[in-house]
């Protein structure tokens, strides 16, 4: 076990991404048992894998196979200028799970020829390559060069501009010869608005059109990857068996038969109990889960994490979650829209064991599930925070000369420096322990109104939850932050990153997409504008560089509570017109001349906007008699040769 000091994060850099790993403290203080449990549900977390590529597009095996067989098997020049940028572009796409870029969604651009790629193959031993019965090389290149190259074909993997087809034009997998208004029309009958406990519809299907009817096809064991379900559930029935409570051995088991029949209702049980069990020291996630990638909404891909309690970092959010009902009564929130009982807001800190599937390589800061809204508002939600990835983070970033660059002044760093990685923490904890468990639909309201725009309206919804209490007295008398300075520091942080510097990981010219960005879009852009009169928020020109700066934090906390107000309105009546002029007007368009002055201050810096992990590896020791009698951890440094391993190891479609 590495010395936490000592331990080297970062493992890989190419083009916009950097590699870290993380470390698993006082993994080795765990019982046998619960060793073995992590291992088991790890297993299970690597096996789905091939899912989410099939789910991101559909040639995403066939183009992983064969990078693999390049990669293992090209006899040319490997020393080549060419041979390299074919490395970088192999690198991209197993950290995207595919073609398409993991953030932008657009099909990333191979720094190699056509040609080049040709003779890759041809220099790659035939028996490697995934040739279709009767296919010569020169097909099987065309077609995959037709794949790669072609801008125009499947250029985005999630198309949800206006005035488009958005299922039509999105490369994601979910839907094939199919467009958005068949899709529409296909799911509307199938909605019972006066169900109080609605199963999430079509979570965990694909939905396609052949010979003229329009099918479904549920992801389940014998269904549409089938051959994966299974073997994820034949690890899951070992932890099982390594679990030490009925409740978690009841739960998985209800996992299981969800997976061998697809029912959405079974995963609805599955996800109360899972939901009520707040005490494991071995934690997990393990399906069909979040609906980011399906342009409607509706369609999960599937992810998993395994996770165990960090005990010391708890203390936080339970002091939060303690408090839960005097956030809620104190919300800035329309009464008739606040819980009179806030439900089950079960929050603590967690290491991560082990990430996969869409978890994979970028993780989650924080986790909160399960997502159904009645579950959430009968049941309540689990909610934490991964204190391993988050650390791993907050210490590579340190001394990155990225904070001297955009800070407005020298206070501001100071500030940032000395209270930023604590005022970042507590603000994932009010975000998930309090702010996604507020409030409550109004009677009739159809709790998928919001549609495309249900995502960023939700983040902004937990986004604003945190900040409008950052600035609170009671967090000071709580003992949660220091000072007041603290606060400040995370609204420094937090209008700096929406107005000037997250649209670095925007390309020039395009929108802003994805769901948490367009929420800190909208958020701090609306608060701008209303504060404008009375200069709350101030962008200024210093030696023609723009920075942010706060005039007024306490008028600044007024707008946030104000935005609160209007939001939950939003969410709580289904008002989506109004949902999508906030998110539209304020969150999608970048002005291109800021957009080019951030994007070379920061390529002046050269850093990586996206970071991803590695895992580390777990490996059992046995006795003679064929027993389990330790999990040895190798900390792997080696990102190219994971991706590799784990398309040797856990390769099912
Ligand atoms: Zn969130």
């Amino acid at each position: 076990m590495q010395d936490i000091d000592n331990f080297n994060y970062f493992i890989d850099q190419f083009e916009d991404i950097r590699v870290l790993r993380y470390q698993l403290p006082g993994f080795k203080f765990l019982t046998l048992q619960q060793k073995k449990l992590i291992y088991y549900l790890s297993q299970a977390a690597l096996s789905g894998r091939d899912i989410l590529w099939d789910q991101n597009f559909r040639y995403n095996m066939l183009v992983r196979k064969t990078l693999e067989a390049i990669l293992d098997n090209y006899s040319g020049d490997k020393e080549s200028a060419e041979y390299k940028a074919f490395l970088i572009y192999a690198k991209r796409v197993f950290f995207a799970n595919g073609i398409h870029h993991h953030y932008s969604n657009d099909k990333l651009k191979p720094g190699y020829s056509e040609s080049y790629f040709a003779s890759l193959i041809d220099g790659t031993n035939r028996n490697y390559l995934l040739l279709s019965a009767g296919q010569t090389v020169e097909e099987f290149i065309f077609i995959l060069t037709d794949v790669i190259f072609n801008e125009k074909l499947f250029g985005r993997k999630v198309e949800q501009r206006k005035g488009t087809d958005m299922v039509a034009e999105s490369a994601v997998n979910f839907y094939e010869n199919v467009n958005q208004k068949e899709v529409e029309d296909f799911y509307k009958g199938k909605i019972d608005p006066q169900d109080p406990y609605p199963v999430s519809i079509g979570l965990n299907s694909k939905v396609s059109k052949k010979e003229g009817k329009i099918i479904e096809d549920v992801y389940k064991s014998g269904g549409l990857y089938g051959q994966v379900i299974d073997q994820i559930v034949i690890w899951l029935e070992k932890a099982i068996i390594a679990s030490d409570s009925e409740m978690q051995r009841k739960e998985i088991g209800l996992l299981i038969d969800y997976y061998r029949s697809g029912d959405l209702k079974v995963w609805d049980n599955f996800n109360v109990l899972w939901a009520q069990d707040n005490e494991p020291e071995v934690d997990y996630n393990n399906g069909f889960i979040e609906t980011y990638s399906d342009p409607l909404g509706r369609k999960a891909t599937w992810e998993a994490i395994v996770n165990y309690t960090d005990i010391e970092a708890s203390r936080r959010t339970k002091i939060i979650t303690a408090n839960a009902q005097w956030f809620e009564d104190n919300s800035p929130i329309q009464p008739q829209y606040k819980k009179e009982k806030v439900n089950g807001v079960a929050a603590k800190v967690i290491n991560i064991a082990m990430l996969g599937g869409d978890c994979y390589p970028v993780s989650p800061l924080g986790i909160n599930l399960p997502n159904a809204n009645w579950i959430r508002k009968e049941v309540g939600s689990k909610s934490v925070s991964l204190a391993n990835i988050t650390n791993a983070y907050d210490i590579t970033s340190l001394g990155n000369g990225f904070l001297e660059e955009f800070a407005a002044d020298q206070s501001e760093v100071e500030r940032i420096k000395n209270y930023g990685p604590l005022a970042e923490a507590l603000h994932t904890d009010l975000h998930e322990c309090v702010g996604h468990a507020s409030g409550k639909l109004a009677e009739g309201t159809d709790p998928n109104a919001l549609k495309n725009y249900a995502s960023p309206l939700e983040e902004a919804r937990a986004d604003l939850f945190a900040l409008y209490f950052m600035m609170d007295k009671k967090l000071l008398d709580l003992d949660l932050l220091p000072s007041e300075d603290a606060a400040k520091a995370s609204y420094d942080t937090y209008l700096r990153n929406g107005l000037l510097t997250q649209i670095v990981r925007i390309k020039p010219g395009k929108d802003i997409e994805e769901a948490h960005m367009r929420n800190r879009s909208a958020i701090t852009h609306w608060v701008y504008e209303k504060g404008r009169k009375e200069n709350v928020v101030e962008i200024f020109r210093k030696d023609n560089k723009s920075y942010v700066r706060i005039n007024d934090y306490l008028k600044l906390r007024n707008l946030f509570g104000d935005l609160l107000k209007e939001i939950q309105r939003v969410k709580s009546e289904g008002d989506y017109e109004a949902g999508k002029n906030l998110i539209e007007y304020y969150g999608v368009k970048v002005d291109p001349e800021l957009h080019d002055e951030i994007l070379e201050r920061y390529k002046k810096l050269n850093l990586a906007p996206y970071t991803g992990f590695v895992n580390p590896k777990m490996i059992p020791a046995y006795n003679q008699g064929g027993e389990i009698t330790d999990i040895v951890l190798e900390y792997v440094d080696d990102y190219l040769g994971q991706m590799l391993e784990y398309g040797r190891k856990y390769s099912f479609l």
